[in-house]
């Protein structure tokens, strides 16, 4: 089972996506990073990897994160609409390699979920989402199984209640552990592969005597990937300096500007996935030229 700075993680995600390619986007892929390297105001590359924020609203409300401390963020709360998902597709889907259907809320509340992913799919498109799991829907679990969807980050911030509640407010761990088995089950009884399933464990200073036992949990249940991650937050319960893994910056540049389309449940554009404020830009996939979304977003 892959840990912290496991080399399994891209690995994994690298197979997964690579039934997705293309001699044209591995061309376009390819252009794009030579265009960022050479920081091309006006690239003629097209973003390969987009982020679809289905949905901004989210069940919980973890303390750190602007969405579950109820921030607002200039947007309503919205679902995306499939119309928009279906004319994405046809304009960017040539070229798409991934999409990441989450940036700000919980991707599991959207109805029509599983219908985006086929969406996604229909045009050979590699999909993932990140969910917290602590969400009582068992067919939508069926659904998301017999979608096409290719990969799933589960987030998790303790093995106890008392322990996960803490960061995880208004989430419940036994279901998540729940969820998690008929997850693995659906995909054994329909010996599927897909989605993999990666649990994914917010470090703060209040849970790490629970890591191992959520390792093991994770292990026993027959989960892909478990992987623990440094979380941020406060001061006082954050990991010190020395606790966190090294982290290699490679660029003093954020490279999303142009590999990365990221487009909130609105329609609205963001220059990038960290960006949680903006204004909605409706006219993008006609007037703007997604290489140089930043420059048109803010
Ligand atoms: S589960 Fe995710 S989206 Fe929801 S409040 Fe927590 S961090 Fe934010």
């Amino acid at each position: 089972m892959a840990d912290i700075m496991d080399w399994r993680r891209p690995l994994l995600l690298a197979l997964a996506a690579f039934p997705y390619l293309t001699p044209a986007k591995v061309a376009n892929m390819a252009r794009c990073s030579l265009e960022e390297r050479r920081r091309v105001a006006l690239p003629r590359s097209r973003p390969y990897v987009l982020f679809l924020d289905v949905t901004n609203s989210c069940n919980l409300r973890c303390p750190y994160c602007p969405t579950g401390a109820r921030r607002e963020s200039g947007r309503s709360r919205n679902l995306m609409d499939l119309a928009i998902v279906r004319r994405l597709m046809d304009e960017m889907g040539s070229y798409l390699i991934s999409v990441n259907l989450f940036n700000w809320g919980e991707p599991m509340l959207h109805p029509q979920l599983a219908a985006i992913i086929d969406l996604c799919h229909g045009r050979g498109v590699f999909t993932q989402l990140s969910t917290n799991l602590s969400i009582g829907r068992g067919e939508r679990l069926v659904e998301l199984c017999g979608s096409e969807l290719d990969y799933m980050m589960v987030s998790i911030s303790g093995a106890s209640q008392q322990v996960y509640s803490r960061y995880h407010r208004g989430g419940e761990v036994d279901l998540v552990f729940e969820n998690l088995r008929r997850i693995v089950e659906l995909k054994r009884a329909g010996k599927h592969r897909k989605p993999y399933v990666e649990v994914k464990y917010l470090c703060f200073k209040h849970n790490m005597h629970e890591v191992d036992l959520v390792r093991s949990r994770a292990r026993k249940i027959g989960v892909d990937l478990f992987r623990h991650v440094i979380a941020g937050g406060a001061e006082e319960d954050i990991l010190d300096q020395g606790e966190a893994p090294p982290r290699k910056l490679h660029t003093r540049y954020c490279r999303q500007l142009w590999s990365t389309l990221v487009l909130e449940p609105d329609a609205g554009l963001a220059p990038c996935c960290c960006v949680f404020q903006g204004r909605r830009l409706r006219e993008i996939f006609t007037k703007v030229h997604p290489g140089n979304q930043a420059q048109r977003a803010l």
